[in-house]
């Protein structure tokens, strides 16, 4: 990947891509913050938890609608009626949102609807839905495949890329190893790896990356002295209830401790946030 052509490569643009998403940016010197529930369960729950993340400092509102699920069975996401959700919280607090699309059959509402449609990890191979995405000016959160290699990462932003949409950030969100003891195995050094190889925003989701949420603090402190532009993860405001992804999501209350040590780093590192 170093000193080829490729459009994500760092040899075809030296300098750090900064997405513009509405009037927020993520990249260059500033650290952006992308926090909340794994689902959106219902409108006092996102409302309510997008209210607390924002008063303590969070850029973006994340929420699953579609939810990819191990099981048929578990609880998929609410669909359509969480994106009218989402867009209430938007409403109220002014975050932009992020949300998943895993169907070509939302993609009109997503581009007319959502502020950055995230691609999760299943679909980081999805060839035909990245060319899609490519051929819109959307800015798109690209998740690292849970066995795909860096190289493997790049090459999925170079087909969004290569069809015209440059807005690509990209996520490290653990990958699968031997260890069982978390979820994943958050690859830090993916972060100054993809740094180095490519222009494109990096961001990292410790709450994927460890399954459990008294990870994500020390996780979180370490992307970003380790030079990310940003993290994601899931805070919820009564996790033993959550419908998704509870035992890695941190309280409101704990994000707002977070936030100050986070902003404590990222001053170390002349960033902003
Ligand atoms: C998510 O962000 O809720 C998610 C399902 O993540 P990933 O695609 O990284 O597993
Ligand atoms: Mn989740």
């Amino acid at each position: 990947m170093e000193g080829c052509s490729n459009k994500v490569s760092r040899d075809s643009h030296p300098m750090d891509s900064i997405i513009n998403v509405g009037k927020n940016t993520i990249g260059g010197n500033k650290i952006t913050i992308i926090a909340s529930p794994c689902s959106v369960e219902s409108e006092d729950q996102i409302v309510n938890i997008a209210e607390s993340v924002k008063l303590s400092g969070a850029t973006f509102l994340r929420g699953g609608a579609f939810k990819p699920r191990t099981s048929p069975y578990s609880f998929q996401g609410l669909g359509e009626p969480a994106l009218e959700l989402l867009k209430i919280a938007r409403e109220k607090t002014g975050l932009p949102i992020v949300t998943e699309l895993m169907s070509l059959a939302y993609l009109a509402r997503f581009i007319d609807e959502m502020d950055i449609i995230q691609i999760g990890a299943r679909n980081m191979q999805n060839y035909p839905l990245l060319k899609e995405l490519g051929r819109t000016n959307k800015p798109i959160l690209l998740k690292r495949g849970i066995s795909a290699t860096i190289e493997e990462l790049l090459m999925s932003a170079e087909y969004i890329i290569s069809e015209g949409n440059e807005k690509v950030i990209l996520c490290e969100r653990g990958i699968r190893t031997f260890e069982k003891y978390t979820r994943n195995t958050l690859d830090l050094s993916a972060v100054p790896i993809l740094k180095r190889l490519s222009h494109l925003p990096v961001i990292v989701d410790p709450s994927h990356a460890s399954g459990l949420w008294w990870l994500v603090e020390p996780l979180s402190k370490a992307a970003i002295a380790a030079g990310a532009d940003g993290v994601i993860m899931e805070v919820h405001n009564n996790p033993t209830k959550a419908k998704c992804d509870g035992e890695q999501s941190i309280t409101p209350n704990k994000f707002d401790k977070l936030m100050k040590s986070l902003r404590a780093i990222a001053n170390i590192e002349n960033k902003e946030l």
